[in-house]
């Protein structure tokens, strides 16, 4: 009989997990099973999915890079959620994540929702910094923010779940009588 253990994809995934929370002392409270993900950065504490997959992985890495930036309210908060994919990301792709591109795709799918948030609450675009439109539009699955104006209102329909599922639509916005 083999003495070789065959260590499953998902024990592989928290291993890698577990090291990272060490490295940057925090703690991993809850396993979520059907996903989801929250951190406590105070406390140093995250709930975050079993990762089972390279999205729920990256989803892992997203929490733990919300407590390495310190995100306690004083940045706008799709610069957090910018911020908290591009740890992710880095981690995928120092890993040796080929896949790290679909974990990419849903990133930026999830810095757009929280832009429109702020976007339909009347945060100008004009103050979103560069860096974050142009790594929005950049690659395969580039999302080009440019044609955003102050006069409209932007709506996602749908479950985003391929490219094709992607209708964004554009309202203009009712001017006051
Ligand atoms: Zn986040």
């Amino acid at each position: 009989m083999s003495n070789f253990k065959k260590i499953s994809k998902m024990e592989y995934y928290k291993k890698l997990v577990m090291k990272e929370c060490q490295r940057n002392r925090i703690l991993v409270t809850k396993w979520n099973e059907g996903g989801g993900g929250q951190a406590l950065v105070i406390q140093r504490e995250i709930e975050i999915p079993i990762p089972t997959n390279i999205l729920n992985l990256g989803w892992c890495f997203h929490e733990i890079g919300h407590v390495v930036h310190n995100h306690i309210w004083r940045k706008k908060s799709y610069v957090q959620e910018y911020e908290a994919e591009i740890y992710a990301l880095n981690k995928l792709k120092e890993l040796g994540f080929k896949s790290y591109v679909l974990y990419e795709y849903n990133a930026k799918w999830h810095v757009i929702r929280t832009l429109i948030k702020s976007h339909n609450k009347g945060y100008s675009m004009t103050k979103v910094p560069l860096e974050i439109t142009q790594w929005l539009a950049e690659g395969k699955f580039g999302i080009n923010i440019l044609l955003w104006d102050q006069d409209y209102l932007i709506k996602l329909n749908g479950n985003i779940n391929s490219i094709k599922d992607i209708v964004l639509t554009y309202y203009k916005r009712k001017k006051p009588l």
